[in-house]
């Protein structure tokens, strides 16, 4: 790697996801589009979404309710639209996987079925300092069966001195805990470290012990590999909104593994969609669940939000992931060198990547703590056309999303801060 704007300029040159960007629409500053590094929070608009968006509202104009059946995209099946990219995006046989809700919501949904307390196994493993939604739906769930949230919630804290945790520091938790441990609920990756977990490890150490292993993937789906199925991962959920760029709200995508397909001992919340298809308009009494993730559904498709998210996945289809993994190593890895770069050339503020330094184990965010003056930092970034965020009380995170960041955007970033220094 070189420190130059000649060398970020060459790699735009010969990436061949370079096009990408040009399907995307950039907020403006000052008439040039702004160094976007906030897809970890919502990901950019996909210039082909609104034409999606207009498809559906037209075809609701015409037709009304014949739309269900008469439209472009029938809406009877909508979610069915959505199967097989989504088994693409996260390693997963398409019955694995449906598109429905909001994340909360899904993880709500899924911890009815896979969090099942006994008196003597009833824990919960998950981060210290957990995103707040998934701190809040665990502590609720467990108070919904009658326990103790400072008894049932065991929390993962890294050594002292460190930010991150070690994957021998989760599996040793999972043992100790053993035959009291329920689940291990954690993010694919940590919305705040973004350091990326084992899940294929931390999913066989939780199976040793007889609990189940389920992962929030807000931060992971549509930027690392994912291998759920082969992983043996029991339950994931993710939203649309951040690397999938599929809109402020966007719908939620589920995974259930495969070997829960047709067990209807599972308890669930249910609703007509997730009810038997052949009979759903019989309206008959008596539930039975649909084969596979289809079977956790609750309500008809939710077309808008849903039109968004198949434009979206579209273009993910057209990238693949393993390209866009391959691109994302080395644009953080950019990011990273000149981090570095910056901080052997001045005395004035000094950057700590709070983020692990080992590629296998981040995706392509960086979190990035000042030692000082982190706030003004941040503000004086905004004012200057970039768009990173922060979060109290001294980290900047970046996230160069390789779909519609390049090169160039990390080269700025890093000539901006050089700027604002000054
Ligand atoms: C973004 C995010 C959420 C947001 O939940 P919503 O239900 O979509 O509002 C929850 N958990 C994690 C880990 C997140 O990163």
């Amino acid at each position: 790697m070189e420190k130059s704007l000649a060398f970020a300029l060459a790699q735009d040159q010969t990436d061949e996801l370079a096009g990408f960007r040009s399907l995307f629409h950039f907020p403006k500053h000052a008439g040039k589009p702004v160094v976007y590094f906030c897809g970890n929070s919502l990901g950019l608009q996909p210039v082909t979404a609104k034409d999606a968006v207009l498809q559906e509202l037209e075809d609701w104009a015409n037709l009304g309710v014949e739309g269900h059946f008469a439209g472009r995209n029938p809406w009877l099946h909508y979610h069915k639209l959505l199967t097989a990219p989504t088994a693409r995006l996260v390693g997963a046989k398409p019955h694995e996987v449906v598109v429905m809700n909001n994340l909360t919501v899904n993880l709500h949904l899924l911890m009815v079925s896979f969090y099942r307390p006994t008196t003597k196994r009833y824990k919960i493993l998950m981060e210290g300092g957990a995103f707040p939604s998934d701190q809040y739906a665990v502590e609720s769930q467990v108070k919904f069966h009658g326990f103790e949230p400072d008894n049932a919630i065991v929390e993962l804290v890294p050594r002292a001195g460190e930010h991150t945790l070690h994957t021998s520091d989760i599996t040793a938790k999972i043992h100790e805990l053993g035959d009291t441990l329920a689940l291990v609920l954690l993010g694919g990756v940590n919305y705040y470290t973004g350091q990326a977990f084992d899940m294929q490890a931390i999913t066989a150490a939780a199976h040793s012990v007889g609990a189940k292993a389920g992962f929030d993937l807000a931060h992971a789906t549509g930027n690392l590999l994912l291998e759920l199925h082969d992983w043996k991962v029991d339950f994931a959920t993710w939203c649309s909104y951040k690397y999938l760029n599929s809109g402020a709200g966007g719908t939620s995508g589920v995974f259930v593994h495969e070997k829960y397909a047709q067990d209807n001992t599972l308890p669930r919340f249910a609703g007509w969609w997730g009810h038997n298809e052949q009979e759903r308009f019989l309206m008959k009494k008596g539930f039975q669940p649909m084969y596979g993730a289809e079977g956790w559904q609750l309500s008809n498709a939710q077309i808008l939000p849903m039109a968004v998210h198949k434009a979206s996945l579209e273009i993910f289809d057209k990238a693949t992931l393993p390209k866009l993994r391959a691109k994302s190593l080395r644009l953080t890895a950019f990011a990273e060198f000149l981090i570095e770069a910056f901080n052997a050339e001045q005395d004035q503020v000094k950057i700590n990547i709070l983020t692990p330094r080992n590629p296998a184990e981040r995706g392509c965010q960086l979190s990035l703590v000042f030692d000082k003056k982190g706030k003004a930092i941040h503000q004086q970034l905004t004012a200057t056309g970039v768009v990173a965020d922060w979060r109290e009380p001294n980290v900047i995170r970046i996230a160069p999303v390789p779909l519609y960041n390049s090169f160039e955007d990390v080269w700025r970033f890093y000539e901006i801060l050089k700027e604002v220094i000054k």
